[in-house]
């Protein structure tokens, strides 16, 4: 508030002073006079320079960035994606003015460097409250179909914007409001004050989240230049038939579903919940019922399917690609989130064991923190690697590979178990 009122009164200042200077030319007073008002120009025009710069310096702002760096200091936990590679845009608040001409103070964020303070000329629209996307790249002939409803397409930023971006060597960047103001989003922002979620938190994972996105997914749906390998078979879904028919079409399927994130759960518990429960040979347990009870829920999903473009898939293929598009994405954020130390698993527990209608965004990363607690980090990575250049999704999807290792693991325990039983068997020893 302070800075809204001292950049709308510096002009008024040095105009009152301007005014009464011309008016009397040639006197001693008024040589002070235009002393004084070239002084009070000079002073209001820093002035109005240093609202932008005044920007970004207040203590949200600055933990904000200091949780950024954060998590741009982990090291890839999906394949080769490095969050660090990419910029950041920051949108200071509306108090921040620079000219009439310039009205939104912005910077550009880059890890391990000062921010760089730019002035827009208009503030770009946002894909939702929380955050935006820039993408001035032009689409490739190969886009797919529908590729214009992207909101990043059907929604572009300003062409001022993305001029004074592309500059700065920006083609894609995501942007957000920082510090950001809970208060200002609504029934959104209560929840979140409610839960006294941390803002600078919630920016850093969507930070994360959302550059996947844009930097992963977005080059392969619309045919632009890619830095990483992304699954040609990923084309979304309907997503409303997918909640209401896949998850919710009957009494049964719900409570199917219900239970089948029970036993997930159960086996995020044991296999990667907290170091003092573990419990690896409960997790593959509980993993192989999870693979038996989605067989089962698949089952009652009989002929169900839904919209993709202009064809129909089935419920299975409609979930495995949300599993990977958004519950992938969810996960990367999470675990990136969890290595810098700014969560833990009991918090990421929470919304992984309620009840949220796109059950994609619970099912998708913790089968993926399950294969993390059974193989460890390193080959989770390898499975990654091996997903995101896959060509279909019997080998590509989170389910799929899930499936497969928790198979193998079972079978080698199996096999280990027998020997074992051999070894200690007296009649084996003896004869
Ligand atoms: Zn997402």
């Amino acid at each position: 508030m302070d800075h809204a009122a001292r950049s709308s009164s510096a002009p008024l200042e040095s105009l009152t002073v301007v005014r009464i200077s011309t008016v009397h030319p040639n006197s001693a007073m008024n040589r002070a006079l235009l002393l004084c008002a070239a002084i009070a120009t000079a002073l209001s025009s820093a002035r109005a320079q240093s609202t932008c710069a005044d920007a970004f310096r207040d203590s949200l702002s600055a933990n904000t960035l200091r949780v950024f760096e954060r998590v741009a200091s982990v090291a890839p936990v999906w394949d080769d994606y490095t969050f660090s590679r990419h910029p950041l845009l920051l949108l200071a608040d509306s108090a921040y003015r620079g000219h009439a001409e310039t009205p939104v103070c912005a910077a550009v964020w880059r890890a391990g460097r000062p921010l760089e303070r730019i002035e827009l000329s208009a503030r770009p629209p946002f894909s939702t409250p929380l955050y935006g996307m820039i993408d001035s790249d032009s689409i490739g002939p190969r886009a797919i179909d529908g590729a214009a409803d992207i909101a990043v397409v059907a929604r572009k930023a300003p062409s001022a914007v993305a001029a004074a971006l592309r500059s700065r060597g920006i083609a894609r960047v995501v942007v957000f409001n920082v510090p950001m103001n809970l208060a200002a989003l609504g029934r959104l922002g209560e929840m979140l004050i409610a839960a006294k979620a941390d803002p600078a938190r919630i920016q850093a994972d969507l930070a994360v989240h959302e550059s996947f996105h844009l930097h992963s997914q977005f080059p392969t749906w619309l045919d632009q230049t890619r830095t990483y390998a992304w699954p040609a078979w990923d084309l979304q879904p309907d997503r409303t038939e997918l909640r209401q028919r896949c998850y919710a079409g009957s009494p049964e399927l719900s409570e199917a579903l219900k239970a089948e994130i029970q036993t997930l759960v159960a086996a995020y518990d044991a296999a990667s919940g907290d170091s003092s429960k573990r419990d690896a040979a409960a997790g593959l347990r509980h993993a192989q019922q999870f693979i038996e009870s989605r067989a089962a829920r698949r089952k009652l999903q009989d002929t169900m399917t839904v919209a993709q473009g202009r064809r129909r898939i089935s419920c299975a293929q409609a979930e495995d690609l949300m599993e990977l598009e958004e519950g992938a994405t969810q996960w990367i954020g999470h675990a990136t989130s969890l290595a810098a130390g700014l969560t833990n698993s009991a918090t990421l527990r929470g919304p992984y064991a309620g009840t949220q209608a796109e059950a994609f965004y619970q099912t998708g990363p913790l089968q993926l923190w399950v294969l993390d607690g059974l193989l460890g980090r390193d080959a989770l990575r390898r499975i990654t690697t091996a997903i995101a250049p896959s060509t279909a999704p019997e080998t590509g999807s989170v389910h799929a590979q899930f499936t497969n290792h928790v198979r193998r693991l079972a079978q080698r325990r199996g096999r280990s178990d027998a020997a074992a039983t051999r070894r200690s068997d007296p009649w084996r020893e003896h004869h």
